[in-house]
């Protein structure tokens, strides 16, 4: 029986809702949430990312700004930028879009963010929260793991959970919260023996390894919930080929696709996958959109905290 498709655009739009809802609230108390975005030089990639978050931000309510530093910026410029937000009140927010130009260092500056205000959840103090189990914020794309899974009534305490990645911002922090919600959890990466073996354990398997369509159907117990974090572009025909062979649901669209652009995109879990588990993650349109959703919730969430503890 092909596997529920676990759908992460109308759970993210669910939780754009709600922070609206709550935007709306706050304001009726004075306090507007607001994001503050730092995006240096012209990476397209982080332009189209820095685009959305700002026009997410502003379509439920809160206050958002752009701060584009030359690509030329230094390490203390960037510090000095940090630091003038760190001390404004009206921002709740900071998020520096990464890659950082490679002259400049990204630990000093990440390192720099207030982490009342790192809405990301990078910062060495709230991965200690989060391992810790206190109140921070939690980084935005395992935050929405995490919310696909109890929107769609997928149990995780006691079950058998396997992530493959140990990256910080995707591996170890879902890792940590499945851990968190007492899920028995193991972490696999590029050095674990029989991959496939382990992850046929899984009752929850997250993939987040950035290899196009890995996770095939031996990796994968009937009946599993499968997330699939990955984002790769397959521009090679023989690639494609390998991926979207049979006559599954989607495939001549994909097809079409292909053909008429040259690339689409695919999970780090292969579309046959679909066959054998019991709910997974579609790509696109499963946790691509929860990044977005969760880093505004997390501003609102940054902004209530913070002055919970003034
Ligand atoms: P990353 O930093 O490159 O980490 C990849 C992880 O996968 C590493 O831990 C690596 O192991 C492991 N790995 C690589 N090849 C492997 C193999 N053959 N067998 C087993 N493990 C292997 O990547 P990331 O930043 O975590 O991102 C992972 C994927 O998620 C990417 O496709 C990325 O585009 C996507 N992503 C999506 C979102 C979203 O919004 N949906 C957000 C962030 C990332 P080692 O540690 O041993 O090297």
């Amino acid at each position: 029986m092909a596997a529920k498709i676990l759908d992460g655009t109308k759970i993210a739009a669910e939780i754009r809702a709600e922070v609206a809802a709550d935007v709306k609230a706050l304001a009726a108390s004075g306090l507007r949430p607001g994001l503050a975005v730092v995006l240096v030089g012209h990476n397209p990639a982080s332009e189209v990312y820095v685009r959305g978050k700002v026009k997410s931000s502003g379509e439920v309510g809160l206050h958002s700004e752009q701060h584009l530093p030359a690509e030329s910026a230094t390490t203390a410029e960037l510090l000095a930028l940090i630091e003038s937000l760190n001390r404004r009140d009206e921002i709740d927010g900071i998020l520096v879009q990464l890659p950082l130009p490679a002259h400049v260092d990204s630990k000093t500056v990440l390192l720099a963010v207030d982490p009342a205000k790192d809405v990301d959840g990078f910062h060495p103090m709230n991965v200690g929260y989060l391992s810790t189990q206190r109140p921070g914020l939690v980084p935005c794309t395992p935050a929405g793991v995490m919310e696909i899974l109890r929107r769609s009534g997928i149990p995780v305490a006691g079950r058998e959970a396997v992530v493959v990645g140990r990256s910080d911002i995707v591996g170890k922090p879902v890792a940590m919260l499945l851990l968190n919600q007492n899920a028995t959890v193991t972490v696999c990466h590029s050095k674990t023996h029989d991959l496939p073996g382990v992850c046929r354990r899984a009752d929850i398997l997250v993939a987040a390894i950035g290899r196009a369509g890995m996770v095939t159907r031996e990796y994968v117990k009937p009946g599993a919930t499968v997330i699939d974090v990955g984002i790769n572009r397959v521009t090679n025909r023989v690639e494609f080929d390998r991926l979207f062979a049979g006559a599954i649901a989607g495939n001549a669209r994909r097809r079409e696709t292909f053909l008429a652009k040259g690339s689409v995109l695919v999970g780090d879990v292969h579309p046959e996958v679909a066959d054998v588990a019991g709910a997974i993650t579609p790509v696109p349109g499963g946790v691509g959109p929860l990044t977005i959703a969760m880093l505004i919730a997390n501003t609102v969430k940054a902004a209530k905290l913070r002055r919970s503890h003034e």
